[in-house]
């Protein structure tokens, strides 16, 4: 196995994996949200130190490692069923080591390879860097577990390796954990407390994606607006810090403002936004840079003052009015997509109502919207009884699926006629003659390739729509381009 050069680079260096030979093959497979895909990416850098390439064919694979997700039971069944396949697989090669990482790793620990058999290695989303000990134990012919949640690891000096890339946009994490307790949530138990990410190892990642010609980065965190950067450690003791590291503290709406000015041309959009952290000044900084997408992914989970309560979500539905008339105020086209959840403990036709009428005076350019789902160690699953049948919560996510579809496809027949600036991500799925992109509002466009190609900014005239695409034509560069 050959030894790793690292080549650092100024600033708070992101270390770069150079490898002299790589003899082993890495098949990591990701599940969940966006942070999941970016921890991956950091794992293939962590484990290409180690000798690993990374191989999109699991027959060629030495180590399987699966990047899971605990948000509900659902997904948690998913990577079950994976895993039984690849026991089958491991029958004929004993060789074959597996990996679990993930919030499902750290929510059962130890507990994985007793119901697991399969299961070599158990690291929790904070413990990567323990990969190279890990893998060594297991080498060895031990297993090895890690799920040490930690108060300051943000990963800010490890240069990911782009996994599944179209080469024009990437993932940027800027928080790790999440300190809000919503009660039906597995996030806290298994991402740990709030730390923030230095700007400056931010902006090197950004300034290294534009050298390598991406032209769009997602800022990515649970919680993105309790972002606070005050020399590093835990959120919830900034109050500790001195007056001077308090003074030069950098928040987050700061921090939008850095990286649109670190690279103007860089389209930046961040993920994931909570009402109740999300200030005046991050909304008044997106209408100021015209590199920050008009568009915020902005859950909500109810629209019952009740059960926003039971879920201790920290705000009520008036006050979510009043964030989506400012933001409408200060960017009148800003694209607002949601996450709903139905059903949870104690809801009733109400409070079902209740978020109806909320959808209606929002109109949602699109959600994410699913069935409470009880989540073993949460407040939900341990002080409330998942009471509401099956059947009504279906019928009533059946409901707001439907709701969510008329309110789409008006968002997005409002776009007819209209020219908006679309940056070029690939080809269409449906038809190879067509490029596919976003507009600044994160709505999908698809348009005749003619002259354009990936990674261009181009015009394009909005002509016709289905209920989640616009159909059109481009009809020149964007300026931006
Ligand atoms: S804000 Fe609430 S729902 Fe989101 S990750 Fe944190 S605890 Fe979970």
């Amino acid at each position: 196995m050959e030894k790793i050069i690292d080549e650092s680079k100024q600033g708070s260096a992101l270390r770069t994996p150079t490898k002299i030979q790589n003899n082993r093959n890495l098949y990591i497979e990701s599940y969940g949200c966006q942070m999941n895909f970016s921890d991956s990416e950091i794992v293939a850098s962590i484990t290409a130190q180690e000798g690993f390439n990374t191989t999109d064919q699991l027959e060629n694979a030495d180590l399987i490692l699966v990047n899971t997700c605990s948000i509900r039971e659902k997904a948690e069944l998913t990577v079950r069923k994976r895993l039984e396949k690849f026991n089958a697989i491991k029958k004929e090669r004993p060789n074959l080591k597996v990996g679990v990482l993930g919030c499902m790793a750290e929510r059962l620990k130890h507990q994985f390879l007793e119901e697991e058999k399969i299961v070599d290695m158990v690291v929790g989303p904070d413990a990567y860097k323990d990969l190279p000990n890990l893998i060594q134990e297991i080498d060895e012919g031990r297993n090895a577990v890690n799920v040490i949640l930690s108060k300051d690891e943000t990963y800010g000096d490890v240069a990911p390796v782009r996994l599944n890339t179209n080469g024009v946009t990437a993932f940027v994490s800027i928080t790790r954990g999440c300190d809000n307790m919503c009660t039906f949530c597995v996030v806290p138990f298994t991402r740990g407390r709030e730390r923030s990410r230095d700007p400056q190892s931010i902006i090197n990642e950004v300034n290294d994606l534009w050298d390598k010609g991406f032209k769009e980065v997602t800022l990515l965190g649970q919680n993105v607006d309790s972002y606070l950067w005050y020399g590093g450690g835990l959120k919830k003791d900034f109050g500790k810090a001195s007056e001077m590291e308090q003074a030069m503290a950098v928040n987050f709406a700061q921090l939008l403002e850095k990286v649109a000015l670190a690279q103007p041309k860089m389209r930046i959009r961040f993920s994931t936004s909570n009402p109740q952290d999300m200030t005046l000044d991050v909304i008044h900084t997106m209408a100021k840079f015209d590199n920050i997408c008009n568009y915020i992914h902005l859950p909500v989970q109810s629209g019952s003052n009740r059960i926003l309560k039971a879920m201790n979500r920290l705000h009520t539905r008036e006050e979510y009015f009043e964030l989506i008339d400012d933001i409408r105020k200060i960017i009148p086209d800003c694209g607002i997509s949601q996450d709903m959840i139905t059903g949870f403990p104690t809801e009733n036709e109400e409070d079902h109502r209740d978020t109806l009428s909320l959808m209606e005076y929002v109109r949602y350019d699109y959600g994410f919207m699913f069935a409470y789902s009880e989540r073993p160690g949460t407040l939900a699953e341990r002080k409330l009884e998942d009471d509401v049948p099956q059947e009504i919560k279906k019928r009533r996510l059946a409901e707001i699926i439907d709701l969510q579809r008329q309110h789409s496809y008006e968002r997005i027949k409002a776009n007819l006629g209209k020219t908006q600036e679309v940056l070029i991500e690939g080809p269409s799925k449906k038809s190879d003659a067509h490029w596919m992109g976003r507009t600044s509002q994160n709505t999908v466009a698809v348009f005749p390739k003619e002259e354009f190609k990936i990674g261009d900014f181009v015009m394009v005239e909005m002509q016709d729509c289905t209920s989640a695409t616009l159909l059109g034509k481009a009809v020149g560069y964007s300026t931006n381009n």
